[in-house]
């Protein structure tokens, strides 16, 4: 089966095609950019399943009639603050959408916060839409703490600074085969390939 990734997102991609090696299933990811680059699409909804179908959308507006879209949206939850920046994650330090500037901001809003509330979780969802509506949604989530500074060149966005839950390391210190067997975008891959194992009942 072909996938078509309604994602810019180059790191994204990355993952999202290791996972689906890792997870066996015979699923073909194909990136936006292959087929004319990902359309334009407003994060504006408030919400990451709002969001990732509209990515989803965009995406399957400019493919024939039975393409499936794969959409990711996903971002880091801080209990601290309330769970941001949640759903806006990608723009916390602003509408450039610049990573680096993301996690500089993180680390200084964090700096004071002492160790015991530091909690955080990544949050995915994948949103599969498809021929005449059909749509299929899987949410992942991975629990942990943040690190007062960033540590490891591996991953991107948050990675340096968020450790997982039982783990001494950051996303961007275990690096990407560990990220990806624990992290957010990896349980929900989980049940995306799952649904994608399911006996297809003819008629
Ligand atoms: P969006 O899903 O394109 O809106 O972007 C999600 C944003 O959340 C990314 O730009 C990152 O800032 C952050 N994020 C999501 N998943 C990860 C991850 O696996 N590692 C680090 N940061 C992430």
């Amino acid at each position: 089966m072909k996938l078509y990734l309604a994602s810019g997102n180059a790191h994204k991609a990355q993952e999202m095609n290791a996972l689906a090696a890792a997870s066996g299933v015979d699923v073909e990811i194909i990136s936006a950019r292959a087929v004319g680059g990902m359309p334009p699409a407003e994060e504006d909804t408030g919400t990451f399943i709002g969001n990732a179908r509209k990515k989803a959308l965009a995406l399957k507006a400019a493919l024939p009639p039975e393409a499936w879209v794969l959409a990711d949206d996903s971002g880091l939850c801080v209990d601290f603050l309330g769970g941001a920046p949640g759903v806006e994650s990608a723009y916390y330090a602003g509408a450039q959408g610049d990573g680096a500037a993301n996690l500089k901001k993180l680390v200084e809003v964090m700096r004071e916060v002492p160790a015991g509330r530091r909690g955080a979780f990544f949050t995915c969802v994948l949103l599969l839409a498809g021929p005449a509506g059909a749509e299929q949604i899987f949410e992942g989530r991975c629990a942990g703490a943040l690190l007062t500074a960033p540590r490891g060149g591996a991953g991107f966005g948050y990675d340096p600074l968020f450790m997982p839950a039982g783990y001494s390391q950051s996303f961007a210190e275990l690096g990407d085969a560990i990220k990806n067997g624990l992290s957010h975008r990896g349980r929900a891959w989980a049940q995306l390939a799952e649904w994608l194992r399911r006996p297809v009942v003819a008629g």
